[in-house]
């Protein structure tokens, strides 16, 4: 039997078929973790008990002829800023180090109904910011494609681990690129859904308005089921949308009722964005055209706007949802807050303690994620950088359903470079902002995107190519995904770790 290299198609055919139980397959996932994650870092404190436990319950239960969940005996590990009951979930952070959430996300709620397996918290940047994985207090988890390069964040970890056969599946995050980027950069496909079709209750919040879970897997078959399960309105987040769920599995495989038309912005071609990756979505392009689709021109004028808007409503909000964390409630407590300079003598010791937690729990980009938002919140600035901000956010929405009246989905780069080392960007904040560049226009407008692989560099690295779509129009997306994997053999591709 070999559930390692399976989707979970693979792994749903398997277990049916009774090629091999759910013990078993979580056996060869837990045995690779043990093999690869010291070197990969991207499971955190991985105990297999639980899991095994709950595969061998699903086997007892199959085997009795009992109904079982869409995702019975599937292992899938969880981004480390989703709750989990009584489990750590820190948001790879100092401040949050002690948490253990007393309820589960809505999403954790719905994995488990559909009897999935609980694989284990997964490596991310601190707070989800960041590209690099280099953020969190954990240390960077790798990229299995080079260990001496980054996977991208946030969810570094999730990408890693799926890229690396540790779990078919994982759930990550996505505010101005998490979960894209990250798959691109490992050769995994990666779904952001619509703002408001996944409920953000139990996900620690970065910024509101932008946030979205959504999975990460190997085909597009995975995320089509992985989405189908977690999708869906919960009147614990006001955001999320009274839409009935379709079934995106059914969905992706469905011919469309007209030829797909997929439109190629000029503004997602931009100065630094590596050649090998611009030839791979022309090559992408005229996949799609051998593939009975039409390929068509478009602009996205104001998406060029997209960073520094983003860099502005995100910390924005950022900076008002860790506010929270002072150790009086929320967050690590500083033992020590005793005056350090003379200013500090004439604030109340409760002022001190709050201080000295803060700046002891969060690391150095996430304090600067906060004094930006701050800065532009402020009295006299909010105009100028806030009101301005949401402005060009809308700017950018009305591009894409301009463009939206003439295509169905949108093609282009992910990530301008493909995996980078780890250490290379660290020191230059602004260089990794950079990374969002195609990323970052999707969260402003709420609309769904997915990277798939695309193609593999000179040098044997991963390359993504991004799909965008109308809001809640996952099933073209998804459609429009399967009909480029069908006729490319991208995602067979696997990093050799031995
Ligand atoms: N790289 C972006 C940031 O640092 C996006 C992060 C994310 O999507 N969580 O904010």
């Amino acid at each position: 039997m070999d559930p390692l290299g399976a989707t979970i198609s693979g792994l749903l055919d398997g277990y049916s078929s009774g090629s091999f139980s759910s013990e078993e397959a979580v056996r060869g996932f837990v045995d690779r973790v043990v093999a690869y994650n010291a070197r990969l870092n991207a499971l955190l404190d991985f105990d297999p008990e639980p899991a095994l436990e709950q595969a061998r319950a699903i086997d007892a239960r199959r085997r009795s002829g009992e109904p079982l969940g869409p995702l019975a005996g599937v292992p899938i590990a969880i981004k480390d800023n989703i709750c989990r009951r009584g489990e750590p979930t820190t948001c790879c952070s100092r401040m949050l180090s002690n948490y253990r959430p007393p309820f589960d996300a809505a999403v954790i709620g719905k994995l488990r109904e559909a009897d999935a397996i609980l694989l284990g918290r997964l490596n991310m940047d601190e707070f989800a910011m960041g590209s690099s994985n280099e953020t969190s207090a954990y240390g960077p988890a790798r990229n299995p494609w080079d260990t001496d390069r980054s996977p991208g964040g946030s969810s570094g970890g999730a990408a890693s681990a799926v890229a690396a056969s540790l779990a078919p599946t994982a759930l990550g995050s996505d505010t101005g690129g998490s979960i894209r980027q990250p798959a691109a950069l490992t050769g995994t496909v990666g779904l952001k859904p619509t703002y408001g079709r996944v409920s953000r209750y139990g996900l620690v919040a970065f910024a509101s308005s932008l946030d979205q879970i959504g999975p990460f897997g190997r085909e597009v078959a995975d995320v089509a089921r992985v989405l189908s399960v977690i999708a869906g309105q919960d009147p614990r987040d006001a955001t999320s949308v009274d839409l009935p769920v379709p079934d995106y599995l059914t969905a992706i495989e469905s011919k469309g009722e007209r030829p797909l038309r997929v439109g190629i912005a000029r503004e997602f071609f931009g100065e630094g964005l590596d050649p090998e990756i611009e030839s791979a979505v022309r090559e992408a392009s005229r996949i799609f055209e051998s593939e009975g689709a039409t390929v068509s021109k478009i602009s996205l004028p104001n998406t060029t706007q997209a960073i520094p808007a983003y860099y502005i409503v995100a910390p924005a909000e950022a900076s008002s949802n860790l506010a929270r964390y002072d150790g009086t409630i929320f967050g690590h407590r500083a033992e020590d807050f005793g005056p350090k300079s003379e200013v500090e003598k004439d604030l109340p010791a409760l002022i001190r303690m709050m201080m000295a937690s803060r700046a002891e729990g969060f690391g150095p980009e996430v304090t600067r994620r906060i004094m930006l938002g701050t800065f532009v919140l402020s009295a006299g600035y909010a105009d100028q950088y806030y009101v301005r901000a949401l402005k060009v956010r809308r700017l950018i929405r009305d591009d894409y359903d301009r463009a939206f009246r003439d295509v169905d989905v949108i093609l282009g780069p992910t990530s301008p470079v493909p995996a980078f080392k780890v250490g290379e960007k660290i020191s230059d904040p602004l260089a990794m902002y950079l990374l969002d560049v195609y990323t970052g226009p999707a969260n402003l407008a709420g609309i769904p995107g997915i990277s798939l692989p695309g193609g593999l560099t000179k040098s044997g690295l991963p390359i993504g190519i991004q799909l965008q779509a109308p809001a809640f129009a996952e099933e073209t997306l998804l459609r429009a995904a399967r009909t480029f994997e069908r006729a490319t053999d991208w995602n067979t591709k696997r990093p050799t770790l031995d």
